[in-house]
């Protein structure tokens, strides 16, 4: 046996794999082996950036955007984003209250690590995004989990994380329109909270990277609310509106003392996100999302056909989304109906003998998510038709 030199820390082992990406490489085999995969699995548009975008991309590379700048991002971006806020949602938000990402996953990152010590209570959604309850638990902070339910819309209420704040609070993540359950939240709560932050002295992390797919209604950010300044860590981002995943650029907008301490971290982790994609960027928001409308639409249409398909399975219990472009059908019926383990089995199965890629609701939440499936709809409605009809065609086999 060889010695244990290589041995990976304890601090590394807190860390928790956000699973997408294990489904991304296994479908990504099974394509090589020739297997037609129909993907509803890792949360990544279909479109590809806007041609005129992918232009500023060359542009400022051929003018020398080639190499480091400023941890913080480069001060076009910077502006570009305040004025973009501002102009969405008619607020005052200054370039020094911006901070530009490697993603928005480290913008959650950085932003934990440099607000919560060990032992603080963190308010988390579940079913959520893994990346909070992962990063909270690298930290050593306490979790409480907000208990999100199908008879409520999924919705993160005020009244349900009052009921949870103690004296021991720190942080509460929001994340609207939520991944994996598509609900939003109502502009009294965000109101509420905001309010009740300030009062009891704790910090919001709201992660509305998905402002921009609504189905219905329209987003109300928590940097409409007066106090944001004093309580909010606001995040967002080029990966979902603009289908810039690979870019990695997010962002963050908070109070500017707290922005210009981000910087350090920013510096050890990354040194600063990619220039000429940042010059991009921020030519891409000064153009404006005209571009996206018919996007949103063809997503509101995909999103009514698999909520229909799904919702036509004998067994199966589904939420319409309100936003982002997912789902989360409840299938413990079939589960039991068939025999099966769990919705791990469930998903193994579909993805080994259908080529149809699922995520178990597990990857989300422990509890909440038994029994269930995430399915990401950033996919053609032809495929959507032809994935739920493989589904089908294994439940009766
Ligand atoms: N927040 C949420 C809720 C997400 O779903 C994702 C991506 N799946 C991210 C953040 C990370 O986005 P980025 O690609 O900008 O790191």
């Amino acid at each position: 046996m060889s010695k244990p030199i290589l041995k990976t820390s304890h601090i590394s082992s807190k860390l928790g794999a956000e699973e997408s990406f294990v489904y991304l490489a296994r479908s990504l085999e099974l394509k090589k082996k020739g297997v037609d995969v129909i993907s509803f699995g890792i949360g990544q548009p279909d479109f590809q950036p806007p041609p005129h975008v992918i232009e500023y991309a060359k542009q400022a590379m051929d003018s020398g955007f080639n190499g480091y700048g400023p941890s913080l991002g480069m001060p076009e971006l910077r502006e570009a984003v305040s004025d973009f806020i501002n102009e969405e949602y008619g607020v005052d938000v200054k370039p020094e209250e911006v901070a530009i990402t490697a993603g928005a996953k480290a913008a959650i990152f950085i932003g934990m690590l440099a607000l919560l010590e060990p032992g603080d209570e963190v308010i988390i959604p579940d079913p959520a995004y893994p990346l909070y309850e992962s990063v909270a638990r690298f930290i050593g902070a306490n979790i409480i989990f907000l208990r999100l339910h199908r008879g409520n819309n999924y919705k993160i209420r005020y009244e349900d994380i009052e009921r949870l704040v103690t004296n021991r609070t720190r942080m509460i993540v929001l994340n609207y329109p939520e991944n994996p359950v598509g609900s939003t939240m109502d502009q009294r709560d965000v109101e509420a909270l905001v309010d009740l932050a300030y009062k009891k002295n704790f910090v919001i992390v709201s992660d509305e990277i998905y402002d921009h797919f609504v189905y219905e209604g329209k987003h109300f950010s928590t940097l409409q609310t007066p106090y944001w300044r004093d309580v909010v860590y606001y995040v967002n981002g080029f990966s979902k509106t603009f289908g810039m995943t690979g870019w990695r650029l997010g962002y963050v907008v908070a109070n500017r003392d707290l922005i210009s301490k981000l910087s350090v971290i920013a510096n050890n982790m990354y040194s600063c996100p990619v220039t000429f994609a940042q010059i991009a960027a921020a030519k891409a928001l000064q153009d404006g999302l005209e571009w996206f409308k018919p996007i949103l639409n063809q997503y509101r249409k995909r999103r009514d056909l698999i909520h229909r398909h799904l919702g036509s399975i004998k067994g199966v219990h589904v939420f319409k989304p309100e936003g982002a472009f997912y789902i989360f059908p409840d299938f413990t019926e079939i589960i039991k109906a068939k025999g099966l383990k769990d919705e791990r089995e469930l998903a193994d199965r579909l993805l080994e003998e259908k080529g149809v890629v699922v995520l178990p609701g597990t990857a989300f939440s422990k509890d909440a998510g038994k029994g269930h499936l995430r399915f990401a709809f950033a996919v053609r409605e032809e495929d959507i038709e032809k994935g739920i009809e493989r589904i089908k065609s294994w439940l009766e086999s």
